[in-house]
Formats: structure tokens, C-alpha cells, sequence
């Protein structure tokens, strides 16, 4: 959605693609592995694959605190990044961007499910089922992406 066509011809897409636990991921977020400042995510919006590239600014003194992912509410320590997205279309065009935290490693899907762990103190208890947890991390996403293409 905010980057060039140049741009999307270029991104490096995940080589393990088949080998991805589809069923466990609301959306697939990863790092440009010949540049990790860069991230991408694509999701399902409206029955429509969509994407984002991102950016994240190098690791400084407040990632090492705690601070929690805005979008799947999972607390880690050193392991949220800020995440700029730049806008799509004119706004983008003119530099205006969007900012999120979020898990540094885009593993928020199996964050919410516990399939990955971020260490003591990392989930909050919360009465939510499974369900609700991932309708609400989507719902976050979805936010955040509405934000971009505002
Ligand atoms: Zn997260």
C-alpha cells in the first residue's frame, strides 16, 4: 500500500514461505534480511491481501526497557521496536508517516497464542478467550493499516 512499485520489486520475500504455520498467523510480518531496518507485513483485509513496508529505527536505550506491543498487548523486554510506516498516496509522498510499537521480531500472532514466549510477565491475565485476544490483535492491525492509508 505505501511504497513504489520499484520498491515492491525489490523487497526480499520470506524463502520459507510452505514451511509457515498459516493457520496460526493473523497476519506475516517479516525483516528484509539484506536490510533489517526494513520490515514488511501483509495481512487480510476485506477478503484482500494487503501490505505494508515499515521501517524501525536501530535498537536504543528504551527498547532495553519494558514496553508492550500495541498490537497483540504482549510486554517485552528489549523486544518492541518502533515501527514507521510511511503514508500511502500523496501524504506518503510528502513524508508523513505512521508510528507503531511493536514486537521487534512481527511475531505477534504467536505471541497471542503462546506459541512463542516472551518471557515472565509477558502476557497480562486477562478474561479474554484465545478468540477474543486474536480478534482484538487483528482488529489492531487493522487500525494501524486504516492509519497508513488514511
Ligand atoms: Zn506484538
Amino acid at each position: 500500500m505505501n511504497c513504489t512499485k520499484g520498491e515492491a520489486k525489490r523487497l526480499t520475500v520470506p524463502r520459507d514461505l510452505a514451511e509457515q504455520c498459516w493457520d496460526d498467523l493473523d497476519f506475516l510480518g517479516w525483516r528484509d534480511p539484506q536490510a533489517p531496518d526494513r520490515a514488511y507485513l501483509v495481512t487480510e483485509l476485506d477478503g484482500r491481501p494487503v501490505g505494508v513496508q515499515l521501517r524501525s529505527s536501530g535498537v536504543s536505550s528504551w527498547q532495553m526497557r519494558r514496553s508492550m506491543c500495541s498490537v497483540c498487548v504482549t510486554t517485552h523486554t528489549g523486544g518492541v521496536s518502533l515501527m514507521v510506516a510511511p503514508r500511502s498516496g500523496k501524504a506518503g509522498q510528502q513524508g508523513n508517516s505512521v508510528g507503531v510499537y511493536m514486537c521487534s521480531d512481527l511475531a505477534c500472532s504467536l505471541y497471542v497464542r503462546g506459541k512463542k514466549d516472551a518471557g515472565i510477565g509477558a502476557r497480562l491475565h486477562e478474561s479474554l478467550t484465545l478468540e477474543e485476544k486474536v480478534q482484538r490483535t487483528v482488529a489492531n492491525l487493522a487500525a494501524f493499516i486504516a492509519k497508513v492509508t488514511a
